[in-house]
């Protein structure tokens, strides 16, 4: 999120430019009883008897002018099993589950003229710094998705129980209100009215309010909720109003701020009423100083804010789907290639101080303590998950899963639950996360979301093929084959992945096993004879034939350690193993327990600066490669030997590696300054730019 009050706040103020820079543990328990629970023997039969079934996912989306050749299926179809990602959505739940909707929603009742029932929370949901960016409000939304989402993942009903409460709550402060519009702001809908007037106006509004109509289409969409659906028409209804009297030219002017994806949220709520003035509206909504460059694949991306972006892009793409009109694919397409291309880290994250720079330039970010806002690599997920489905391709499959590891699994706290905002690449430089209660970033907030939503891009499907993009512990039920898969795998600490059939009679199905860009060979078993070894990264395995219960399929990834340049400087590298980044771990040098739990985003980078020496590695790249060797004790560990060093030639200074995804309460590094031999050693690592 930015504050982007154009001109009519200060502008001469670094807060200004991160603007947004402007748990203890949860209760334990409760939640990891049923959150993700599965059972191979009855998941499929619970799934067709539950009200999933009725979902309107499935429903709703007929009037669109393009079919997207694959199709997601819906959460509620897929369940994860043990693993990671599992751990991490448990942890998510409990999270949901600790915060009071009640207090979420204080200003939503005052505004409506009702008591509130619970004071409201602190940070930027009510608290002076962050008054003038006009967030109020944004995490009822977020929470409202993730507890949508949450229960279509697992099934819980606690959180159904949650997302039908608030959306009841909206109801009756919409009804209250009498105008349709339901808001926290503190002035009630003064910033919408002041932004539409084009008189002085602080803060995003139009962002804010994205999250509150995204919140109720989900709940709409995954909890089954049709009131959710009535309240979001007449939100919609209130926006055209208000905004009918602007001409073309003054509504583009108005989308000089920060509006969050509210073109995206109009076309869904035309593709779910079949209203016409809905699709106008979220056409109204499509800026154009960014689409028409991307629809010409041009590329003016330097200096913008980048999450202001990729969610209107995101739109963009939706607006596809629904008109047909090729200028809104070309962007989308483009906008996803030069980003993922030229302009992401190692991690599959973009952006220092939320901003896209020069792609010339990304030495002189590293230092940057701002760098990788994690709602970018939230938003560039979603958009790389559409963008799959118009054209299941590989590459998208491969983006995604290295962002999912390495930003999404990288950005909660495996203690706390609590999520990062930035994930810098400063050297020597650590994780810092948010408080559960007083911080409320934009980043909680797209946080609450991320670790509700791992099951729904593992699998995809078309017609009669089933497309198996990530190795991720999980059982899918595709109801439509009377099929139920059982993905078994310990991946990445394991270079293999298992998957078991059920069903009731056979079934004529290809499936399309992806074979990852960093893998050199995929082998691949049938009932445990050799069917195929694929020697083209990047591609789909496909393995057709006539399924039988009890049929198992086992795929062998074997992963390799590489080095990866930072895009222009193949002399700093990052270090891989398979799709994992793996981080140097440099200590806790002047580190309190709870020290990197911060309520304040703005002082990222202003805080635990202690100056850390971060090795140089010495040799060629086989070198470097041959002389890290895997760690005793846990998987995906490694240490370097007889390489590292911090003077001019040393002294020896080896340094310990894990994923970057777990790394957590202490320092890191994630790209190195190589020495080759006969170049010198003088060179420095952008961490010295910390002190300039
Ligand atoms: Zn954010």
């Amino acid at each position: 999120m930015k504050n982007d009050a154009r001109g009519k706040l200060p502008t001469n103020d670094e807060n200004i430019l991160t603007r947004r820079q402007m748990l203890k543990t949860v209760a334990a328990g409760a939640v990891a009883a049923t959150v993700g629970a599965a059972f191979p023997a009855t998941f499929a039969s619970a799934v067709s008897r539950s009200a999933i079934s009725e979902s309107p996912i499935t429903e709703g989306w007929a009037n669109q002018a393009v079919t997207p050749r694959a199709a997601a299926f819906n959460p509620a179809d897929v369940r994860l099993l043990d693993g990671p990602f599992r751990q991490a959505q448990e942890l998510d739940g409990r999270y949901l589950l600790q915060l009071e909707p009640d207090r979420l929603l204080h200003n939503f009742r005052t505004n409506a003229g009702l008591t509130p029932k619970a004071p409201v929370y602190g940070g930027w949901e009510s608290v002076e710094p962050w008054v003038n960016i006009r967030c109020h409000g944004h995490t009822l939304g977020h929470h409202l998705s993730a507890c949508s989402l949450m229960f279509a993942s697992t099934g819980d009903q606690r959180f159904k129980r949650r997302s039908d409460y608030i959306v009841m709550e909206l109801r009756d402060c919409q009804d209250a209100g009498k105008s349709g519009i339901v808001c926290a702001f503190p002035d009630g809908e003064a910033p919408l009215h002041d932004i539409v007037d084009a008189t002085r106006f602080v803060g995003v509004p139009w962002y804010t309010m994205h999250k509150i109509f995204a919140g109720l289409r989900d709940a709409y969409l995954y909890a089954n909720n049709r009131m959710a659906l009535d309240v979001l028409v007449k939100l919609s209804d209130w926006s055209i109003a208000h905004t009918q009297k602007l001409s073309d030219e003054q509504f583009q002017r108005m989308l000089d701020t920060e509006h969050g994806g509210m073109n995206e949220v109009l076309a869904d709520v035309y593709a779910l009423t079949h209203e016409p003035r809905f699709l106008t509206l979220a056409e109204r909504f499509c800026h154009r100083a960014l689409l028409d460059p991307l629809a010409q694949m041009r590329d003016t991306l330097d200096g913008l804010h980048s999450n202001t972006q990729i969610p209107k892009v995101i739109g963009f793409n939706r607006l596809y789907e629904l008109t047909g009109q090729a200028d809104y694919r070309t962007a989308s397409r483009f906008f996803w290639r030069t980003v993922v291309d030229n302009r992401t880290f190692a991690t599959g994250g973009n952006a220092d101080r939320e901003h896209f720079f020069p792609p010339a330039d990304f030495f002189q970010h590293l230092g940057s303590a701002k760098t990788m806002e994690t709602c970018c690599t939230h938003n560039m997920l979603r958009l790389t998950r559409m963008l799959f489905a118009l054209d299941p391709t590989a590459d998208y499959a491969d983006y995604y899963e290295r962002a999912l590891y390495n930003s999404i699994l990288a950005s909660q706290d495996p203690d706390s639950g609590m999520m990062t905002y930035f994930q810098p690449t400063r050297p020597g430089y650590l994780k810092l996360y948010c408080t559960p209660t007083d911080s409320f970033w934009c980043c909680t907030g797209t946080g609450m979301e991320n670790h509700a939503k791992y099951s729904d891009s593992i699998y995809f499907h078309e017609a009669n093929i089933l497309y198996v993009n990530l190795f991720i512990p999980s059982i899918l039920a595709w109801r439509e084959k009377g099929l139920t898969i059982t993905q078994t795998t310990r991946f990445p600490e394991q270079d293999t992945t298992r998957l078991q059939l059920t069903c009731k009679k056979p079934v004529n199905l290809t499936l399309n096993v992806r074979h990852p860009s960093w893998c050199h060979a995929v082998t691949i078993t049938v009932n445990g004879r050799h069917w195929a070894t694929s020697r083209h990264p990047g591609k789909y395995v496909e393995v057709n034939r006539l399924w039988r219960a009890g049929d198992i399929i086992e795929v062998h990834l074997p992963m390799m350690l590489r080095t990866e340049p930072l895009p222009g400087h193949s002399d700093v590298v990052a270090i891989l193993y398979g799709p994992i980044v793996l981080a140097g771990r440099l200590g806790r040098k002047g580190l309190m327990p709870g020290a990197d739990i911060i309520v304040n985003e703005r002082t990222y980078g202003d805080v635990l600066n202690d100056e850390v020496d971060v090795p140089r590695l010495f040799g060629d790249e086989r070198k470097i490669v041959k002389q890290i060797k895997p760690s005793a004790g846990s998987a995906l560990t490694f240490h370097t030997t007889g390489i590292g060093g911090t003077g001019e030639i040393g002294p020896p200074c080896d340094v310990s590696l894990m994923p970057y995804y777990r790394i957590a309460h202490e320092r890191y590094n994630l790209y190195w300054k190589v020495v080759k031999p006969g170049s010198g050693a003088k060179s420095v690592m952008p961490h010295s730019l910390i002190a300039g």
